[in-house]
């Protein structure tokens, strides 16, 4: 299969903290051209069934998808799992203890943030997240813009949302050996998301990949939303380097709050093997 294809693997609908129903967005991907999607909400797989029966209305393929929240070397790596079975019931299992801390993590930001002034975060977030079970730190950003604290999602992240800031609050997410053993053991594909997001030194990002192939992981993102196109040229050589498959995806969030839209970004390079590649069984 060749790199040119207007694949977009990786997006969020209101099931995580995407605000778009997955109907939404598989019109928004089909009416810009995408021939291949998946959608992949945080530690979330309950818009599966729907992401796929839209875009088989919308006339195009699928395959199933997740973004997993991972700690790893005390950084935060997100897990994008394609072409896994949804009813895999170690994956389901696994997920619902990834997202178990959630609610706590939640309140627990809302006190941090009372102490700065900001008072009832927490009900405040509440009402943004379309999944009461994914609350994440987009609402609380959501909200924080909505009562005019900030003026937009990058500042409330800026100010408050990040490390070191009040807001911001410490926590364990799954093991990368876990998040890759449920996407792989439900016969799907784990692939490193966004690599140039996070702040590792050289040789932890080494350890990072190193790790991350021996557990059985077998992609990476080259072409996303979260890439310069640098950093394209940069991730494509380390796919190589490292023997993965290359992943494209936008990353789309939101009309109001993505600066990439589904399905516009560029091809991936030529000289990598793409995801879809090794994937062709599992299409939809
Ligand atoms: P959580 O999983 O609750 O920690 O929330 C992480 C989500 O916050 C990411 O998936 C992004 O959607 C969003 N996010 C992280 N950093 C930023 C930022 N600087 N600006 C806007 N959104 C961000
Ligand atoms: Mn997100
Ligand atoms: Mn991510
Ligand atoms: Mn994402």
């Amino acid at each position: 299969m060749t790199t040119i294809l207007n694949a977009d693997l990786h997006c969020h609908s209101v099931v995580s903290d995407g605000t778009l129903t997955p109907e939404a967005l598989a019109a928004r991907a089909s009416a810009n051209g995408v021939e291949l999607w998946a959608l992949t909400d945080h530690d979330e797989i309950g818009g599966q069934a729907r992401a796929a029966a839209a875009a088989q209305a919308c006339g195009m393929r699928y395959l199933s998808g997740v973004e997993i929240s991972v700690t790893f070397l005390h950084q935060t790596v997100h897990i994008v799992g394609l072409g896994f079975d949804p009813s895999n019931p170690a994956l389901i299992d696994g997920l619902k203890q990834t997202r178990g801390g959630r609610s706590q993590r939640a309140k627990d930001m809302a006190k941090d943030l009372a102490r700065v002034g900001i008072k009832d975060a927490f009900e405040g977030a509440l009402q943004y997240a379309g999944n009461p079970d994914l609350i994440s730190r987009t609402h609380f950003a959501r909200h924080l813009v909505e009562t005019g604290v900030c003026k937009e999602t990058n500042e409330v992240f800026r100010k408050y949302l990040t490390e070191g800031k009040p807001g911001y609050v410490e926590h364990r997410w799954a093991t990368l050996k876990d998040a890759v053993g449920w996407i792989t053991g439900a016969g799907g594909m784990a692939v490193v998301a966004h690599p140039a997001r996070y702040k590792f030194t050289a040789n932890e990002e080494f350890a990072l990949f190193t790790e991350f192939k021996g557990h059985g992981g077998q992609g990476v993102e080259v072409v996303t939303g979260s890439h310069t196109a640098a950093e394209y040229v940069a991730y494509a050589a380390a796919a190589k380097d490292y023997g993965l498959a290359a992943s494209r995806g936008s990353d789309f969030h939101s009309p109001l709050e993505s600066h990439t839209e589904l399905g516009t970004l560029p091809y991936l390079p030529g000289a990598v093997t793409p995801v879809w590649e090794l994937l062709a069984a599992r299409i939809q």
